[in-house]
């Protein structure tokens, strides 16, 4: 086994519904709680006597609706299975031993491991909520989030560009982009250098089903192509994004609905605790409840703890926004327990 695989921190998914015997109320992982587009659902019926062929070996159809979904031509996308997977391939594609990653701090802990796994310099930085407010390092590569996974905010689209200009690659992680309403995928078209990810994941509910892509300049997409596993995203998945993307209405009304759960939860825990302001479907919350994930857990409501994650002081949890009752419940445990 190479020596780098110890070193290397096992990715914490949270805790799962499968590993409970009692039904539990899932807002720790940021899916989408709204059922998929009827289409989707008798799209991935249909498509079940097909499941003995492979998937079309270029999604070609799935590339043109997200060519004509976000204003960009088809050869600057790339597909794979999963944003996460698309993080990897980026890494594998530009990373060599020794070269300086630089990730700020708190953020998504998947750039670390997979930079890692390359042999990189990781250099990490701690911003305070991560409000970045200018560029930091030089380097082969950076990973910014934007809405950044826990803290919910947005980058200025200015610190974007000035990394840009300091970095030989810089990956903007737009997976919870459509709840912001904000995206730098329009520079593609001004910086070589950018590679915009994004995922069906989040906003589109498809978190089972694997599909994420990236945006960047043809040379990069192609390269990303050449190098991901042929077949990479399953019949199913394909023709379940298609049919997603195809009825994106339904998910843009169902944004509104989380963005304004979002902001009633937020309030109702801002009156308990310190929470940071979200453009995401997810709320970071500062507390001093002892063990409050714990404490939730035990009534059934499964938020994630992500105290200890570099650059967060003290006790931490995030909560994605769920349905309504679900949003209910989570509030009256949370006030019970306090
Ligand atoms: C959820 C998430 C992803 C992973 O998306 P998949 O398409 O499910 O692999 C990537 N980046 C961030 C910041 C996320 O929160």
């Amino acid at each position: 086994m190479r020596f780098v695989v110890s070193l290397i921190n096992e990715y914490d998914p949270g805790p799962f519904p499968e590993d409970f015997d009692r039904r539990v109320i899932q807002l720790a992982s940021n899916e989408n709680p709204y059922p998929p587009h009827q289409e989707v659902i008798s799209t991935l019926k249909n498509s079940v006597m097909e499941i003995n062929r492979y998937p079309s070996p270029y999604y070609r159809k799935l590339k043109n609706l997200i060519s004509e979904y976000l204003g960009v031509d088809s050869s600057n996308i790339a597909v794979s299975n999963g944003a996460s997977d698309l993080l990897r391939l980026v890494t594998d594609l530009f990373i060599e031993p020794f070269d300086r990653v630089f990730i700020p701090m708190p953020s998504y802990t998947l750039y670390a491991l997979f930079s890692m796994l390359r042999e990189a310099q990781v250099v990490t930085k701690v911003f305070e909520g991560y409000r970045l407010d200018g560029c930091y390092d030089r380097g082969k590569l950076a990973f910014l989030c934007s809405p950044n996974n826990p803290t919910g905010n947005v980058i200025d689209r200015a610190v974007i560009e000035e990394f840009l200009e300091n970095f030989d690659y810089v990956v903007v992680d737009e997976a919870y982009s459509e709840f912001a309403g904000t995206s730098v995928v329009d520079l593609i078209n001004h910086y070589e250098n950018l590679i915009v990810i994004r995922s069906f994941s989040k906003f589109f509910g498809l978190a089972g089903m694997r599909v994420g892509y990236a945006i960047a300049h043809e040379n990069v997409a192609r390269a990303i192509e050449k190098i991901r596993n042929p077949f990479s995203i399953s019949t199913l998945a394909y023709k379940a994004a298609i049919a997603a993307l195809e009825n994106v209405d339904y998910y843009r009304k169902i944004a509104g609905l989380i963005v304004m759960e979002r902001d009633r939860i937020a309030k109702r825990l801002g009156k308990m605790f310190y929470v940071y302001e979200s453009h995401a479907n997810f709320l970071l919350v500062r507390h001093e409840v002892g063990n409050l994930a714990d404490r939730l857990m035990e009534r059934g409501i499964l938020v994630r703890d992500v105290t200890g994650l570099e650059g967060l002081e003290g006790p931490h949890f995030r909560v994605s926004v769920g349905r309504k009752h679900e949003n209910d419940a989570f509030l009256s445990a949370v006030e019970e327990i306090t």
